[in-house]
């Protein structure tokens, strides 16, 4: 509904735009409810993050307007030699912060990466093996209702039945029985380290292709707490705006050549490189958003800065003591604990679903996401776990001591459940406990 007083749009030829408050009440007000939520809870989803203000601000910019279609250089529209240098300057931070040789930051967000790869490297039908989605893997590396899984052989591998780890030897097997020709490394829930080394070596046994997808862990690796995939895999894709705190968007990273050219691509005149930024553009994509990538290019100055290293370790630590008082207090965690950003609740002992908890929490103003655990025998609309996540609460300030804390909110939530008079506390005490932090891109605009 458009309102017919003092809202609305410039007379043309005017500049007499007015503001979003009174240009759109509607979507201001929902805007002001959203920040207040986010400023009075504690925002525990693993992919989830506080841009700064300058990262809002480009992605904000008039960057939005313009059409760019192409890479730097060899544009469809005229007048990119300004979007030109931004384009080359994200790409370059890019290759400075990972070690790589090829960048491309075009790709609107973390699932059409992984499409623009599949196509780089696959043919419609090839085999593709990923971690399965209940054990940790990621809808795109291979599952049904997916493009990964429709228009792919899915080959899934899953995690060990004791450590719930993934289990390399067992992997191998998989591997020299099904021969895929490209192999996924990464995942959306899966708490541990992984050994891209190891997968490499499996890889190379099968002439396979193998691809790291570190969608949540980007900012971890730039800041130098989890191994950098780059030179152990052929490609490495991510999201922009989980750990490594940038806007909404994806990146790809790879090798200019591909060491498999002769052998799967002997008909294409394109190496490695040059097949992904086909695939983004003009096979899947037009053009590209250049306020996200303005907003990436800030993202990327910001975590050079030493700094980010201080915050990626704080993640780190905050996951450990967030699952120490939470073992304390006597709940499972998969694989027991964590050494990235997130822990999962294993809640299968429990009389709730995950899905029901998670409802519980978020009334007490602790927000989180239900997720499979490994060996789950609820229906995947409700699961048995939690999943939680550090990169968030990290940005605004938190450590150690207020993880104890938020271990104390946990419990007293999940220990009382049908106690609507206990989660309303709770979300009081949330709200105080919040007040003592500014967030980033909020409390400072
Ligand atoms: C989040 C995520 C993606 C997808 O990102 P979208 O931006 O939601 O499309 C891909 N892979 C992994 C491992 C992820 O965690």
């Amino acid at each position: 509904m458009s309102n017919s007083t003092g809202g609305g749009i410039a007379e043309l030829g005017t500049c007499e735009w007015p503001p979003l408050a009174v240009a759109d009440s509607r979507v201001h007000e929902l805007l002001l409810r959203q920040e207040r939520q986010e400023r009075t809870t504690l925002k525990l989803i693993a992919s989830e993050n506080f841009a700064s203000s300058a990262v809002l601000e480009a992605t904000g910019s008039i960057f939005t307007n313009k059409y760019a279609e192409g890479y730097p250089g060899a544009r469809y529209y005229a007048g990119n030699e300004i979007v030109d240098e931004l384009e080359n300057l994200a790409m370059d931070r890019l290759k400075a912060l990972f070690g790589c040789e090829h960048a491309n930051v075009q790709p609107y967000s973390g699932s059409p990466a992984n499409q623009a790869v599949c196509r780089a490297l696959l043919c419609p039908g090839d085999k593709m093996m990923g971690l399965t989605l209940p054990e940790g893997g990621h809808l795109t590396h291979g599952w049904a209702v997916n493009f990964s899984g429709t228009d792919y052989q899915r080959v899934p591998y899953g995690l060990h039945e004791k450590t719930h780890q993934i289990d390399h030897d067992s992997l191998r097997e998989t591997a020299k029985r099904e021969r895929p020709k490209l192999i996924w490394v990464g995942g959306t829930a899966y708490p541990r380290i992984f050994d891209y080394e190891a997968m490499a070596e499996i890889a190379s046994e099968v002439n396979s292709y193998l691809v790291a997808d570190i969608a949540h862990i980007s900012g971890l690796v730039v800041a130098g707490v989890h191994p950098n995939p780059v030179g152990h895999c052929d490609v490495v894709t991510s999201t922009s705006h989980k750990s490594i705190r940038g806007p909404r968007g994806g990146f790809i990273l790879s090798r200019n050549e591909d060491r498999y050219q002769a052998l799967y691509h002997s008909k294409s005149k394109h190496n490695l490189a040059k097949r992904i930024d086909r695939a983004v553009f003009p096979l899947l994509q037009g053009g590209p958003h250049m306020n996200t990538i303005a907003a990436l290019a800030v993202a990327l100055h910001e975590a050079g800065n030493p700094s980010f290293r201080v915050y990626g370790q704080q993640i780190v630590n905050n996951a450990r003591a967030l699952a120490q008082a939470l073992l304390e207090r006597g709940y499972e965690l998969v694989t027991g604990g964590t050494d990235n950003h997130m822990l999962i609740l294993d809640l299968r002992e429990r009389p709730l679903s995950g899905k029901a908890y998670a409802e519980r929490l978020s009334q007490a103003g602790i927000i989180t996401n239900f997720n499979m655990v490994p060996g789950d025998r609820r229906h995947p609309a409700l699961t048995s776990g939690i999943r939680l996540g550090t990169p968030a609460v990290t940005s605004v300030g938190m450590r150690e001591a207020e993880m104890l804390q938020i271990a104390a909110f946990i419990d007293l939530v999940c220990r009382q459940p049908d106690d609507s008079d206990v989660h309303a506390r709770v979300r009081r005490d949330v709200a105080d406990f919040c007040a003592a932090f500014d967030v980033p891109g909020i409390s400072d605009r």
